[in-house]
């Protein structure tokens, strides 16, 4: 029943990349993000395993959303390839919040998906979800894809603001769209990151992940 499920939702997926989405004939170019909880519910785990369906059929990129817990990324990407999902073409978002341990950030980058550090600009104390997590820096972020760029994954990073509140765009006091090429690249310079480092994790690692298989 539950396959059956999933099986039906990647038939809405497959039609929305294939020939369009809300009656339009605009066709989507990835799938996601795909939203999930910690601990994942049901109806999240049927919406992965449609997600992965698709995805075995397209080769086309996913994205997904871990719940709030350390665990989170590595279960998605069983629960993925399980379903038949390609995890080399899967993004993990919000890494920054998820995973804080080295030598746990690694085990989960050998399972091969791409590493997503996407909250910059985002600069707060503590987590607000889960106030006993002590919130990266952008300084932080920096260090931590430094770490996984000596450690090999240079070809997997990819970085993001998340902008969803307004008082983070330029409009509203906030440091807008610019930030990440105004004020963190220059910076990831200064940080052991080269210019061919940097342009891998905002053009060509992008553009691979968005490529269709
Ligand atoms: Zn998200």
């Amino acid at each position: 029943m539950c396959f059956y499920v999933s099986f039906q939702l990647a038939d809405v997926i497959l039609s929305e990349v294939l020939h369009g989405a809300d009656g339009t004939d605009i066709r989507c170019g990835v799938i996601g993000e795909i939203g999930t909880s910690w601990p994942i519910t049901d109806s999240e785990k049927k919406v992965l395993q449609a997600a992965a369906h698709a995805q075995k059929q397209l080769g086309c990129p996913v994205l997904i959303h871990p719940g709030r817990n350390n665990a989170a990324p590595k279960e998605l990407i069983r629960i993925l390839q399980e379903a038949g999902g390609d995890v080399s073409k899967t993004t993990m978002c919000h890494l920054d919040r998820t995973i804080y341990d080295p030598a746990e950030l690694l085990e989960f980058a050998k399972l091969g998906s791409y590493l997503e550090y996407d909250l910059f600009g985002t600069e707060m104390l503590n987590y607000p979800f889960n106030l006993k997590v002590d919130m990266p820096s952008d300084s932080q972020r920096i260090q931590t894809l430094a770490f996984l760029i000596k450690e090999g994954y240079e070809d997997k990073l990819l970085i993001a603001h998340d902008i969803h509140t307004k008082n983070r765009l330029t409009k509203y006091g906030g440091h807008g769209y610019s930030h990440i090429l105004n004020n963190i690249v220059p910076k990831m310079l200064t940080r052991g990151i080269t210019q061919t480092q940097v342009d891998k994790i905002l053009i060509h690692n992008p553009k691979a992940f968005l490529a269709f298989k």
